[in-house]
């Protein structure tokens, strides 16, 4: 039996998918058999007592413990100091990824070796095949892509420690794939994706979709919020950007010298008032509904994660695109390119994730969840229960994923929560829950990223009511220095000039949205607050337009990628705390007890 892809087998793509999914539980063996098999002689394995050339599943569970990123750690930092003996993987690693994951402050380093990217090529050989049976005439047309690279840094033993991201989009280069393969056929050239300047890699990147804007059939971006980003970015600069396509001149902030004369030669070659012209009268107004659309009219999808926390950029995308639909292709981390949405048109908020069989030995440990909300534990701990295979999850149920990789991770914890939804074949399809982390507590009360979400969406709704007011973006903090402890939720607010919003009615709008929230809340959290007073009411700090952008800056400027960052929905870090609160240009507090009855 094949579980993997030959190379170049693209038509075949859909096949080996029906292929691997139909025989899950086999797959899945097998996978586990080759990776101990590989991996017999390693350090990780003969400590733990695996008996050599043993790749049976039980006793791989019995003797292998379900391990965190933190128990993996000194393993790890050996290969970080240069220990290139075979500690959990027989082949050598090539690389660290450092992932948003993150542990005493620092990110997780993830070793891969060489294997890892062509591995994540072969699973993504099936997404061209997979969206062509939605939308006509892909294969045709180019991709407006917002791929990002970010600095590597040289760990002491000499690897490379780099996000995944970047070692994969460097690769799309350094393998070939473009301009040969249809679904990376990017309007922007390799020197604009490989610029670590994100302001020239942007402004270059949409320079070159304007002038290819009728060839552009899919706008691309690994996040949403990256998206997001970039429209913004497209509205402070847009004017910038037209005088440059008027002139045909390229802006004097473009001094990467590949990527200036990349653009010189091939882009930015004459006057091209017309099509400045235009893109200006699409972007000068205040209305930017639909801009994407009126800028590249033959788009045919937006490629990009809308799950999870992201799942809150799901309304302003929709305004931006013009109702081009939302395609959340891909769950991936740093550990592994796992799953595939194997139904791309779907609700963007129902988007469940087949996790391909022959990429990991994948394990689920349950845990205990109350569908009721009445019934929340009080203890939200996992549950002590033996981890479940792929093929045996059950519909409905919450677990957090473990992994088992060809690159020598053993039963590690993702802590990331799925849930599955169904099957395709025989393999399950997951919704994205949440990080398994908690976000925000107080008291005995915990809230977690998908409660904090799932409340903001009611705060949009309350909101739709009162004219163009709008949640540009939100994080949180738990406040303990007040007494009780309360939650404050830090929200940058973006309104049009004919709101004409009196102070008195921001006031009043707040109020309710505080109330909101804390009616959303769990009844943990309800009860804490109105019966046994140990949660103070609810504050909403509204912030100046662009705090949440100089966030991000921060971020960036202390080593995150812009491809892979992703607004923290609750913050600690002091500095981040002092960016937020200088930001402040009003505060509101919930007027009333939420709502809970015994
Ligand atoms: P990183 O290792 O930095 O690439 O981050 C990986 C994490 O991003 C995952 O463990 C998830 O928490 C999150 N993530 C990746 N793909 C998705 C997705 N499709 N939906 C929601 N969250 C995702």
């Amino acid at each position: 039996m094949c579980i993997h892809q030959e190379n170049g087998d693209t038509n075949n793509a859909l096949q080996f998918i029906e292929d691997v999914t139909s025989r899950c539980n086999e797959v899945q063996s097998r996978v586990l058999a080759e990776i101990l098999s590989q991996n017999s002689e390693v350090e990780y394995l003969k400590r733990y007592g695996l008996p050599k050339g043993c790749v049976d599943r039980e006793t791989f569970k019995s003797k292998v413990p379900v391990a965190m990123y933190e128990d993996l750690k000194p393993d790890i930092q050996r290969v970080v100091n240069g220990d290139f003996s075979p500690i959990l993987c027989a082949r050598p690693f090539s690389q660290l990824f450092s992932s948003s994951g993150t542990s005493g402050g620092e990110p997780n380093l993830i070793p891969a070796t060489d294997q890892e990217i062509p591995r994540r090529h072969q699973q993504y050989k099936v997404l061209l095949p997979l969206v062509s049976q939605c939308f006509q005439g892909l294969e045709n047309g180019k991709v407006l892509s917002f791929l990002f690279i970010r600095d590597e840094t040289k760990t002491q033993g000499g690897l490379m420690a780099v996000g995944c991201l970047t070692s994969y989009n460097k690769s799309l280069y350094d393998l070939g794939n473009t301009p040969c393969d249809p679904y990376n056929n990017f309007t922007g050239p390799k020197e604009a994706i490989l610029c670590l300047d994100n302001f020239q890699s942007i402004y270059t990147q949409l320079l070159c979709g304007f002038y290819q804007r009728n060839e552009v059939v899919r706008v691309d971006a690994h996040f949403a919020s990256t998206l997001v980003v970039v429209i913004h970015f497209l509205r402070d600069h847009y004017s910038e950007l037209c005088d440059d396509i008027s002139s045909g001149t390229l802006s004097t902030k473009i001094s990467d010298t590949g990527l200036r004369a990349h653009m010189v030669e091939h882009v930015v070659k004459r006057p091209e008032p017309e099509l400045a012209k235009l893109v200006y009268n699409a972007c000068k107004g205040e209305n930017w509904e639909g801009i994407l659309k009126k800028i590249w009219p033959n788009i045919k999808y937006l490629d990009v994660i809308v799950t999870g926390s992201m799942a809150q950029y799901i309304p302003v995308l929709n305004h931006y695109s013009g109702g081009v639909p939302i395609v959340s292709l891909k769950y991936t981390c740093s550990e592994g390119a796992f799953g595939i949405n194997l139904n791309p048109l779907c609700d963007p908020y129902e988007v469940s994730y087949t996790l391909i069989p022959n990429m990991a030995y994948f394990e689920f440990l349950p845990l205990n969840t109350s569908s009721s909300d009445n019934e929340q534990s009080l203890d939200n701990e996992q549950s002590s229960d033996q981890l479940v295979d792929l093929a045996d999850v059950k519909v409905g149920h919450e677990y957090e994923l473990v992994v088992t990789t060809y690159d020598g991770l053993y039963r590690l914890r993702v802590e990331d929560v799925l849930s599955p939804t169904g099957f395709y074949n025989s393999a399950p399809q997951f919704k994205f829950v949440r990080r398994n982390n908690v976000l925000l507590s107080v008291h005995a009360e915990k809230t977690t990223e998908s409660e904090l979400q799932n409340a903001m969406e009611k705060v949009y709704d309350v909101l739709q009511n009162f004219g163009t007011i709008r949640v540009v973006d939100y994080t949180s903090y738990a406040d303990v220095k007040t007494i009780p402890g309360h939650y404050v939720i830090y929200c940058e607010l973006s309104t049009t000039t004919s709101d004409a919003t009196t102070k008195l009615g921001l006031d009043d709008v707040m109020e309710k949205c505080c109330l909101t929230i804390e009616n959303s809340m769990s009844y943990v959290y309800r009860y804490y607050r109105v019966h046994n007073p140990a949660i103070g009411p609810l504050e909403i700090r509204v912030v100046k337009k662009g705090t949440f952008d100089k966030m991000r800056d921060f971020a960036i400027s202390r080593g995150a990628s812009l491809g892979q960052y992703k607004v923290p929905r609750c913050v600690k870090f002091i500095p981040l705390l002092e960016l937020l609160n200088h930001g402040v240009i009003s505060t509101h507090f919930s007027p009333s007890l939420p709502q809970c009855s015994l």
